[in-house]
Formats: C-alpha cells, structure tokens, sequence
C-alpha cells in the first residue's frame, strides 16, 4: 500500500510560520536611511534561516550554497554577508521583537494547539527561569552584565529569564518571548533576574490579557515581593521551596503536624513500583516577615526501592487529596525548561553559548532572541506538523533530521519547507550530480550523452509530489527537485533557462567553463 506523507494543520506549517515571522519583521521600523542596500527584514530572515537551519557556526551558514533556497523558503530577497549582517542588527531594539512573539502565539492559539496543552484550572503550565547566554572577560557591549573581580579583572555576561509554555505529558515546549537580564537603558547598574521577572509579567499580561497561566519556577522566585507581582497580574503559582531558604514556613508546617493538622496522602503505583508521599497544609504564611502573604503548602516523597526524591512547592491553588497528584506533576514539570530549552538549545544544533558575534549596542540579544523565535517555529513543527513528525520518527533522531535538511536544503532547488520535508518522508532516487553550462559554449550535450539525470523524489503512486517552480520552463516535470546549481546559473545569468544544457562530468571542460562553474554568485 503507498506511503502518502501526512497532511498537517497549514497556518502552522513551517511555511506558513516562516511567512507569519517575516511579515512580523517587516513591521519592525527600520532606522537607516530608506535607500539602504539591504533591507532589515531581509538581515533579520537571515539570521532566523540561519538558527532555523542550526548551522553550527555562523561562518558555516553558508550563504553560497545557500542563497538560492533563501528566497522561495524564507523570503529572503537579498542576503547579507555575515559582517553585514551584524552591523545591521547590532542597533536593533531587542523590545522590536516582542510583536513577532507574539504573532506565533496567537497563530497557535487560533489553531487551537495550545488547548491539548491546558493542565489544570483552565490553565496552561508557564514555566520561568533564567539562564547565561554569554560570558567572556574581554568582549563586552552597552548591554553586558559586568563583575569586578577581587584582582581587578572584569567578567561581562549575558544573562535571560526564559519562559516556556509546557505539560508534564508532552515533549515539545512552546517558547515566549525571553525577557534579557541586560544593563537597562540610562543605568550603569547591573540587572537580575528579580527585576527581569517583574518586567516579564507585566509584558506578559500587556501581550496575552487573557491567556491563563499557572506560573512554576524553583525555590528562588518564593519570596513575596515576586508573589504579589504573580497575584497582581492574575497569574496561578507553584513555586519550589526550601526548608533552608523557608525556614519559618518548615516550622510552622511541623507545628501543624504536631497538632494532627496537616493532611497525609499517599498513592501507589504497582506496576511501576514507586509509592508517591505527601503531606500537605493549606493557608499558611510564607515566612515570619510577611505573615500577609498567605500560601498552600505541599511536600512529596517519590519512594523507588531504597531511592526517595524529595521536593516541596507552595502555591496559591488550594491543595486537597484530589488535585495533589497533579499539582506535583505541574511542579516537577519545572525541569522542562531547563532540559527541552536551555539544554535544547545549548547542546542540540543551535549552540545558544555560541558567540556568533557580540556588536557593540545589541547584536548579542537579539541574535539570542531570533534563536528562541527560530526555536518557537521549530517546537510548533514538532507539538503541530504531522509531516514533521513522521520525517522524525522515519529518521530516528532530529540531528539526523536536521542534517538531513541543511544538505537538501544546499543541494536542491526546493519551493517550501514542504516539499523539502515530502522528499525526506518519500526519499530521493540517487543519481549522478548535474552540471550545468552555459549554452553559448562549443560544449552541449551530446547525442550520446546520457539524457540528464535529476534526483527524483521517489513515489509510489503517480502523484507527483513536489509542485513545479511557477515560471520554470527548465523543469518540466513535476516530480523532480533540480540541482541548485543549474537553477541558480539559470536564473542569475538572465537567460532562457531552456537554454542551460546539463552535462555529465567536467572531461573537456576549459578553465574558463569551469570556472563559470565554481566561481560564486555575488548578491549583495
Ligand atoms: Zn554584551
């Protein structure tokens, strides 16, 4: 029977996200004069495509071999070299960015993604934390966080609190926008991340007024200034806690067990043999300082043989035996952020630690901060994409995936995101690489030649599957995904492209002909 590659949700196809984010780029004002060479929405594509493809090192992503794709794939009408490319996004607001964060997640809410993704109370798990994106002891920008060490060396850092949308059943994680823990304008004062957290709440609230959240972070953010703020913006908490940080909080809960006031419940799970603990105690005051601020108190035991993991959380949702269980859950989630984000991100094709190039105002944000939309973009493709999918289950891992993608994306001239993923999920017949020459030469093709060979994509019912390039007389049949290089000579030497003949092998080349062949496109 055929394999027919499965159909997805279309607003929240790659392609369609792609052009979402590039329309959010063209909004963002740009602050050179109107006749500048290339537009900054073209940069900013660039630097997405760039994190999109998880090239390892910026001087990697290699915009020769690349170009051709970048325009139909990611609109990208002219592409910026590297250096170009940093100075014109090292004066960019990273604050400019927020709408097209936002642009994503409406996307995501109109295609009803984010409903399977509610946990509890209506609401969906909002995970925060902060993390380094940046450190060094020479580079450093406006923005950079600065310590002076005790010898009089200084250490500049780049710090973000990160937000993700998450569920304890679910792998991929939705991303919003980061708040930067960076120098603030007008301020030679360091930032951190109690301040950034209080930033990020307030723009959350402006961004999604409606959107309902139950916020969990670790013990650090229990303090009751951060409490207030999460109340004041009508956001739901769980929050961890530690008996050496929350001393009052542990002794008040141990005075109440000693008066049989607390609430023991215990659950156990035989086939997996593990005995769930809790003790829990609601309307409690969070420490002696703010007797006012009062919290529901849980603390757990996960007994596993001889090993017991021990965790402890306070949170505005009011405990009972019934909603224990998935409070837990809501609270151990928490490891979502730092595990399939931060780590993600870190140590799986985007090289988050990476210095792609630090710039003098900002370039260092927002480069982070196309990296996460790039990242959104990518988990909406895993959480929605059933064709993504099923290219990853085909090819076991996504390392294997995305370098599946980056050498069809080098190597083919491709009309989506789409067609690219249908020729992974179908696969591609092998055949000899094509060369393209120019037709003015003395050299076309032979009579005994063999007929040029293109890699096909392989199908198994008639349906061809990638759609032709509107336009292209060169491609005559539908199913195949030419050379890039035979396009792109097509195309850039302005031409009939039926007048490119392909040829098999250099034999009988002259230099000049080869050199046609090899020497690079220059689009500036
Ligand atoms: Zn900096």
């Amino acid at each position: 029977m055929a394999i027919v590659a499965p159909k997805g949700r279309k607003h929240l196809s790659a392609d369609a996200l792609f052009r979402l984010v590039h329309t959010g780029f063209d909004h963002i004002p740009d602050y050179r004069p109107a006749d500048a060479d290339i537009s900054l929405t073209d940069a900013l594509m660039a630097a997405f495509a760039m994190f999109s493809l998880q090239s390892p090192a910026l001087l990697a992503f290699d915009k020769e071999r690349a170009e051709g794709n970048l325009h139909p794939i990611y609109g990208i009408q002219r592409v910026p070299c590297d250096t170009h490319m940093r100075e014109i996004l090292d004066p960019v607001s990273p604050e400019s960015l927020r709408p097209v964060f936002k642009r994503v997640l409406t996307q995501l809410q109109r295609g009803k993604a984010l409903e399977p993704m509610v946990f509890l109370e209506d609401s969906s798990l909002l995970a925060l934390d902060g993390t380094g994106s940046f450190s060094s002891k020479a580079i450093h920008c406006a923005s950079c966080l600065h310590q002076v060490h005790r010898n009089g060396t200084v250490t500049y850092a780049h710090q973000m609190l990160g937000a993700a949308i998450i569920h304890p059943d679910m792998r991929a994680v939705i991303p919003l926008m980061p708040e930067p823990i960076v120098k603030q304008d007008g301020t030679s004062k360091n930032d951190c991340e109690r301040n950034a957290a209080k930033r990020f709440v307030a723009k959350l609230r402006h961004d999604h007024p409606h959107l309902k959240f139950i916020v969990t972070e670790d013990s650090l953010s229990s303090n009751a200034p951060h409490i207030e703020t999460l109340q004041a913006h009508g956001l739901h908490y769980i929050l961890g806690v530690k008996e050496g940080d929350h001393a009052s909080l542990f002794q008040h809960v141990q005075a109440a067990d000693h008066a049989g006031h607390v609430t023991y419940y215990e659950r156990h799970d035989r086939a997996a043999h593990v005995v769930h603990r809790f003790r829990f105690l609601n309307d409690v005051p969070l420490n002696a300082s703010n007797p006012d601020v009062r919290v529901n108190f849980i603390e757990y035991w996960e007994i596993h043989g001889d090993t017991v993991q021990h965790f402890s959380w306070v949170t505005d949702l009011r405990v009972s035996t019934r909603n224990v269980f998935h409070l837990m859950r809501g609270g151990r989630a928490r490891w979502k952020i730092e595990n399939e984000t931060f780590t993600t991100l870190k140590n799986q094709g985007y090289n988050f630690a990476h210095n792609y190039g630090h710039g003098e105002q900002n370039l260092s944000v927002v480069f982070a901060l196309v990296m996460m939309l790039a990242f959104l973009v990518d988990q909406t493709q895993q959480r929605c994409c059933a064709l993504f999918q099923a290219v990853w289950a085909k090819l076991g891992s996504k390392r294997l995936l995305w370098e599946r993608m980056r050498a069809l994306f080098y190597d083919y001239a491709l009309e989506s995101m789409r067609q690219l993923l249908e020729a992974l999920f179908y696969g591609l017949k092998k055949s000899k690489p094509i060369m393209a020459v120019d037709s003015s030469s003395s050299l076309h093709r032979c009579s005994c030649d063999p007929p040029p060979s293109h890699p096909t994509i392989s199908h198994r019912f008639g349906k061809a599957t990638p759609p032709r390039r509107k336009g292209s007389a060169g491609n005559k049949t539908a199913g195949h995904i030419r050379s890039r290089k035979s396009l792109q000579k097509a195309e850039t030497d302005g031409r009939n492209p039926e007048r490119v003949v392909h040829y098999h092998g250099r034999i009988g080349l002259s230099g000049h002909k080869r050199e046609l062949l090899t020497k690079p496109q220059s689009v500036r």
